[in-house]
């Protein structure tokens, strides 16, 4: 167990131990399978996490439904006030919290941090917004009459998160559903339970200090089956899914069966367009990140390329020359001088060299990369196909890793067609130096996604804006702008304070 080794002893200021339990409903007690849980740098176990058993979770949604009365009454900027406590606590464990991330995630240490760095910035944004939930008063047709809309909080909530980014998308999701006045159940992805334990151990102190249930902010590991009972269960009146389309689709439609809500966040097939007046220095650079950076594990990751002709043999051999130089600093995602971590699993692994083969099969060219690196643990190296037609099946599909397909361009139009041809519609970026192709880009006839960059990468979003996709990728705004409006639920209020009943439209019935 890795956690034997003193070179990991962030493990224990996070309060974590050989074996942990994986289920929180105000307490500790979990009665389902034991998860081992790996390191993808080197395949070994960190520790280990007891998940839930049917009932752990049936506890566990039980006392969240039970802990919104008391919560959903408090006001919302006391609401706020924990939630800029967790803020604050989140801060204090910085450090040790990103080093978890990299060693179970396998995630380079900066971005880890970051990623903690991501669910204290939606803290502080939950913050604001605990002071400023609007409600609006419409003028009424009647006189005496008063019209206004008044927002509630929804109740207990489902919380499913993917292993990619095993902090953040939580807090997204929580910060916010606090302050709305919702309490959760979070099941976490089973290949990173320890992040969850220890995110939960880091809320759970925090309400303790403040004597609010710990349920507020329940946690249940587990796998698949945890999965799907949370999403059959009318109590959770929100599901919000991260995850892979394919189960997302599954979630969306046994929520709507119960006709319960959903926020869903799912794959991306994310593309730059380089088009003939792009600065190659700013895009190169940019492509770097969002092509290999996160070993191809973000949602966000760049899979495709759209590239002028006119550029297209000079962006190909720079882009190839910028991976040549990372290659050296694939390594242990903790070391400080590593760039790329490894993939998650051993069976990433297999999927990216099931795609990189179906990819020469079917004529495309390596550019380069193509490999796995011989040494312990996941690691590949990060990939670059030409040759491939923009249409087909393996270029429109996400293959969770660093491989990015480049295809030529005669124009603008057709990068701008090709990158709206896939089924999902989260994240892409347009290389361009002119305002009138970024406005195009930005309109009716430009890119269909939910995220529309300019001369930046397609990842590493800010949490001021809504995130999220459109298409396939689910649908659904997490984070900034008025995402919020999904954790709540709308009463459109009319108030007769004129002593007569009026009808609206002046209908006249009876006397
Ligand atoms: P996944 O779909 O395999 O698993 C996601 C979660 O769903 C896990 O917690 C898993 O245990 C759970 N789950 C599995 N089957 C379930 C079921 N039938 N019912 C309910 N829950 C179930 O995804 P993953 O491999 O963990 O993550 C990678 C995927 O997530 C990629 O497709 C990536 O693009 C996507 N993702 C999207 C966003 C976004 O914001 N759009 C963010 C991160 C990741």
């Amino acid at each position: 167990y890795l956690i034997d080794d003193p070179k990991y002893a962030f493990l224990k200021d996070l309060g974590l131990e050989k074996k942990n339990i994986g289920v929180f409903n105000g307490k500790w007690n979990a009665n389902g399978q034991v998860i081992q849980s790996i390191s993808p740098a080197n395949g070994k176990v960190i520790a280990e996490v007891q998940g839930a058993s049917a009932s752990d979770y049936e506890a566990c949604a039980a006392a969240a439904q039970d802990a919104w009365h008391s919560w959903a009454d408090l006001p919302a900027p006391s609401r706020g006030e924990i939630v800029r406590q967790i803020g604050d606590a989140l801060r204090e464990k910085l450090q040790p919290l990103g080093q978890l991330v990299s060693l179970e995630m396998g995630k380079i240490l900066p971005e880890a941090v970051g990623e903690v760095v991501e669910y204290i910035h939606v803290c502080d944004l939950a913050l604001g917004l605990s002071r400023s939930l609007p409600g609006t008063v419409f003028p009424s047709e009647r006189p005496g009459h008063m019209l206004i809309e008044k927002w509630n909080p929804l109740g207990a909530i489902g919380i499913i998160t993917a292993f990619n980014f095993p902090v953040a998308v939580f807090g997204w999701n929580s910060a916010i559903a606090m302050v709305c006045g919702d309490t959760s159940v979070w099941k976490p992805s089973e290949t990173t339970p320890l992040v969850a334990v220890a995110v939960t151990k880091i809320v759970e102190s925090v309400l303790k200090k403040n004597d609010i249930p710990g349920a507020v902010a329940a946690l249940c590991v587990g796998g698949k089956d945890i999965g799907q009972q949370l999403v059959q269960d009318p109590r959770m009146k929100l599901v919000s899914f991260t995850g892979s389309t394919a189960v997302g689709q599954q979630v969306g439609v046994e929520v709507q069966k119960r006709f319960g809500r959903h926020l869903l966040e799912l794959g991306g097939n994310n593309a730059i367009v380089v088009n003939e007046d792009a600065n190659v220095d700013l895009l190169v650079s940019a492509a770097l990140f969002a092509c290999a950076g996160t070993a191809g594990q973000r949602c966000t990751t760049t899979r495709r390329m759209f590239i002028h002709k006119k550029l297209y043999k000079e962006v190909v051999s720079r882009l190839a020359k910028s991976f040549a130089g990372v290659v050296s600093k694939i390594g242990d995602p903790l070391e400080a001088n590593s760039l790329i971590g490894p993939l998650h699993t051993a069976a990433a692994v297999e999927a990216y060299k099931k795609t990189v083969a179906e990819a020469v099969e079917q004529g495309g060219k390596i550019e380069f990369g193509g490999k796995v690196i011989e040494r312990e643990g996941y690691f590949v190296e990060p990939t670059i196909v030409t040759g491939l037609a923009h249409d087909s099946p393996l270029v429109k599909s996400e293959c969770f890793a660093p491989i990015v397909y480049c295809i030529e361009i005669p124009d603008l139009d057709t990068g701008i067609k090709y990158n709206n041809e896939v089924d999902q519609g989260l994240s892409s970026s347009l290389f361009t130096e002119n305002l009138g192709n970024v406005f195009k880009w930005i309109g009716p006839h430009g890119s269909d996604c939910g995220i529309v960059n300019v001369n930046i990468p397609t990842n590493g979003a800010e949490v001021g804006g809504a995130f999220g996709g459109e298409k396939a990728t689910g649908g659904g705004r997490e984070c900034g702008s008025d995402a919020w409006k999904t954790y709540m639920r709308r009463s459109t209020v009319t108030i007769n304070c004129s002593g007569a009943i009026k009808l609206a439209q002046n209908i006249q019935f009876g006397d």
